[in-house]
């Protein structure tokens, strides 16, 4: 039997490790940049960031797709689907992104790996667009100089532009970011969504037995 001081040796370990984040379905770890920052090679590495509530608050978009009446006779102008309308997608990438908040959390990531001299590429799944302003608003909020273009995967999975571009590392939100980060083989950071988010797509952090970045909700 386990005596009584083994067991509460025991539980002060289980309570103080860098662990303990415990929701309804998964345990998860978590860690921080200083710890990432200390597990990447001297040498730049090609990086990879999801878009939306990874790096970018962009609910205020997505609040005005559900919930606008600026269609005829007062109805929702991207119809009863606007997720499904090409038009959203086209005004959110060449328009609302300029109501976009970009998150601390990522200006942290970001500025490590910029500082390094790593290449930052940013996938996102939204399908592609003419005239899209994201790249400009995510380089100006970042401060990135030559770097590429934002990369709209739409429906090919990312793990098609995480193995081409030679990515090391990709950073993000959604329980598919860090599913297609796998199947290209590489290691996968999962973002914490924001509790404001409007974003209804599937997260369940640690799903996959990645590791979570700390504080990253904001
Ligand atoms: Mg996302």
């Amino acid at each position: 039997m386990m005596s009584r001081r083994f067991v509460t040796v025991f539980m002060a370990i289980f309570m103080f490790a860098n662990v303990a984040l415990i929701n309804a379905q998964t345990a998860y770890l978590t860690t921080s940049v200083e710890e990432i920052a200390a597990s990447l090679p001297a040498r730049p590495i090609a990086i990879g960031l999801d878009v939306d509530d990874t790096v970018l608050f962009s609910s205020p978009g997505f609040q005005y797709a559900f919930s606008n009446t600026d269609g005829p006779d007062g109805t929702n102008k991207y119809g009863n689907r606007p997720l499904s309308n090409d038009q959203f997608w086209s005004d959110l990438s060449c328009q609302f992104d300029k109501f976009s908040i970009p998150k601390e959390s990522a200006r942290k990531i970001i500025e490590l790996h910029r500082d390094r001299g790593d290449k930052i590429y940013f996938i996102t799944a939204r399908p592609p667009v003419k005239g899209e302003i994201l790249t400009s608003i995510l380089h100006r909020e970042f401060k990135l100089e030559n770097q590429p273009k934002a990369i709209f995967s739409g429906r090919i999975s990312k793990a098609e532009f995480i193995k081409k571009h030679g990515l090391a590392i990709y950073y993000g939100d959604s329980d598919s970011d860090i599913s297609e980060a796998h199947d290209a083989g590489v290691r996968a950071i999962r973002f914490m969504r924001s509790p404001l988010s409007n974003n209804k797509g599937k997260y369940n952090p640690g799903k996959h037995g990645e590791i979570v970045l700390e504080n990253s909700e904001n």
